[in-house]
C-alpha cells in the first residue's frame, strides 16, 4: 500500500492546471497505484493526481459498479439531461452540497500504457468523471454551486479547523469512514 497524504483546499496545486502526461513509464504506473490506494483508504469514489500533489492529468475512480483510471481525460456531454445530487471532495473535508451535473457523458483518454480508452458514463460515474476532470483544470465542485450555496460553502471552509490552522495536507483517515465524494463505502 502506498497511501499518500491528501492536499486540502488552500493548497495552490488544487487551483493549477495539471500537465498532459507524455511519458508512460513506471512512475505513471506508480501514480495510478498510489491514487487508487489513497482513494480506497479515504473511502472516495474518485481521486485526481493534484489531490496527492502531482500536477499531471490522471484520475482514478471506483463507484462500486465501475473502477479504473484515465490519463489525459476529456469528456463530452451526451444529451441535455442533468442530475442534481450531493457531492463532496476529499480535498474539502466535511462539505457536501447538492451539485448540478450532466446526467450522461462520454469519457475518453488513454490508460497508463498509452492505449486509447473510451466509455459511456451516467449518474454517479458521470458525476465522478466531471468532478475529477474539473480537478485537472484547477476547478473544484464548490465553483459549480449556485452563488448562495457557494457563499455558504466558503464560509464553512473558512470556519473549518483545518483551514484556520493553514493545514493543506491531511494524512489519510483510514478505511471504513464514509467518503465525502458521492456515497460512503
Ligand atoms: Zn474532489
Amino acid at each position: 500500500m502506498t497511501i499518500q497524504p491528501v492536499r486540502l483546499f488552500g493548497d495552490p496545486i488544487l487551483r493549477a492546471r495539471a500537465a498532459e502526461v507524455t511519458e508512460f513509464d513506471r512512475e505513471l504506473r506508480q501514480l495510478v497505484a498510489d491514487l487508487t490506494d489513497t482513494m480506497h483508504d479515504d473511502g472516495g469514489v474518485g481521486m485526481a493526481a493534484p489531490q496527492i500533489g502531482v500536477g499531471l492529468r490522471v484520475f482514478v475512480y471506483d463507484t462500486g459498479d465501475a473502477a479504473g483510471h484515465l490519463v489525459n481525460p476529456t469528456y463530452t456531454v451526451v444529451g441535455d439531461e442533468e442530475q442534481v445530487g450531493p457531492e463532496g471532495c476529499l480535498s474539502i473535508p466535511g462539505l457536501r452540497y447538492d451539485t448540478r451535473r450532466a446526467l450522461r457523458v462520454r469519457a475518453s483518454g488513454v490508460d497508463m500504457h498509452g492505449n486509447p480508452v473510451e466509455f459511456a458514463a451516467e449518474e454517479l460515474l458521470a458525476r465522478c468523471v466531471q468532478h475529477e476532470t474539473d480537478h485537472l483544470d484547477g476547478v473544484l465542485f464548490i465553483d459549480r454551486l449556485d452563488p448562495a450555496s457557494r457563499k455558504e460553502a466558503m464560509r464553512t471552509i473558512r470556519e473549518s479547523d483545518w483551514f484556520v490552522t493553514g493545514v493543506t495536507v491531511r494524512e489519510s483517515r483510514g478505511a471504513g469512514q464514509a467518503g465525502p465524494f458521492g456515497r460512503g463505502r
